[in-house]
């Protein structure tokens, strides 16, 4: 074969010219610097847990860090404060949960409207709940547990992370269930409230399984029972509230991923379909099924169904907080 040198050279310049212009697009081209994941709780909790796996899988299909920043406090309202008012530019997003639909209801000061301020970008897992305690509790199953908090109501103590978290309103609910009130011990995320369960400083918790799964199998604390109508095939010995001892009893924390209103579409396209990536990522499968949970379905990953999905919850927690009485400021 006779190679005609000119040739050679010239398709070599096109390809070096062609990949040169490649390269500008790339570097111009969303995203260009580090992302900034906002967690509105303490790390270390299971918020924090679910915001990170999506971050590290996130990253990988973006070529960019996704840092997460934990800006705990106000049961979640000042770290989605601080997103609502970032730039709009895909750079600032937040990974939070059932709490954003229940702020309306419990903060009357709230200086953002959870659906007209958000661009939302998709629901990633619904994380079901146990009732645990410290270790220390006499109880050994959830109706001695029930009998317990009853007959101890004036001493009795849980853990929760602020007015308005999943942690507080599971607790808010099986207390209007027992008919009694005890006392609750606001932390800024169950990070560092499980720190002091497992110090034996307060009596009961109901947290996601994301935060309690090793710590009951390794009997760190007691775990007690499931809030979801079923089983959690990662703690199969804890039955479910609803099974026996609390009739009707339902709650899980569903998270998602939101960002300031108004991304430039590039953005917004890449995010939704980085997440959706997350969501397929078997590392992310594995480890969300070691902690009880799942991704959600594909087609509940997308902006529209967590817009409409949000704007469901916020009437439906409005009602619940109201008829418990719970208030935030
Ligand atoms: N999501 C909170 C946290 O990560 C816990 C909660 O809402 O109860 O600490």
């Amino acid at each position: 074969m006779r190679f005609n040198r000119r040739a050679i050279l010239t398709s070599a310049l096109a390809a070096i010219s062609t990949f040169a212009a490649h390269a500008v697009t790339a570097q111009t081209a969303f995203p260009t610097k580090p992302i900034t994941l906002i967690v509105p709780a303490a790390s270390g909790g299971p918020t924090d847990t679910v915001a990170r796996l999506i971050a590290e899988s996130m990253g990988r299909t973006l070529g960019q860090t996704v840092l997460v920043e934990n800006v705990g406090g106000a049961g979640g309202t000042l770290g989605m404060a601080r997103v609502s008012k970032s730039a709009a530019d895909g750079y600032t997003v937040a990974v939070w949960h059932i709490a954003h639909a229940t702020a309306p209801a419990l903060y009357d000061s709230l200086k953002y409207d959870v659906v007209a301020d958000f661009d939302h970008l998709g629901r990633i897992t619904d994380v079901p709940m146990t009732l645990v305690s410290k270790s220390t509790l006499p109880p050994t199953n959830v109706t001695e547990l029930l009998a317990w908090i009853r007959a101890n109501k004036d001493k009795a103590t849980y853990g929760h992370a602020g007015i308005g978290s999943a942690s507080h309103l599971c607790m808010l609910m099986l207390m209007k269930e027992l008919g009694v009130q005890i006392n609750g011990i606001p932390y800024r995320g169950t990070g560092p409230a499980m720190n002091d369960l497992l110090g034996g400083q307060f009596d009961v918790m109901c947290d996601q399984t994301t935060n309690t799964t090793n710590q009951i199998k390794e009997n760190r604390i007691k775990g007690f029972a499931v809030t979801t109508k079923s089983k959690v095939s990662s703690l199969p010995d804890l039955p479910p509230l609803d099974s026996g001892a609390v009739k009707g009893f339902e709650v899980s924390a569903w998270h998602a991923m939101w960002a300031p209103k108004g991304l430039p579409k590039e953005a917004s396209d890449k995010l939704v379909a980085a997440l959706q990536a997350a969501l397929k990522d078997p590392k992310v499968i594995e480890r969300f099924a070691s902690l009880g949970t799942e991704p959600v379905k594909p087609e509940l990953a997308t902006p529209a169904a967590l817009k409409s999905h949000l704007t469901a919850e916020v009437p439906r927690w409005s009602a619940v907080i109201k008829a418990a009485g719970a208030k935030g400021n």
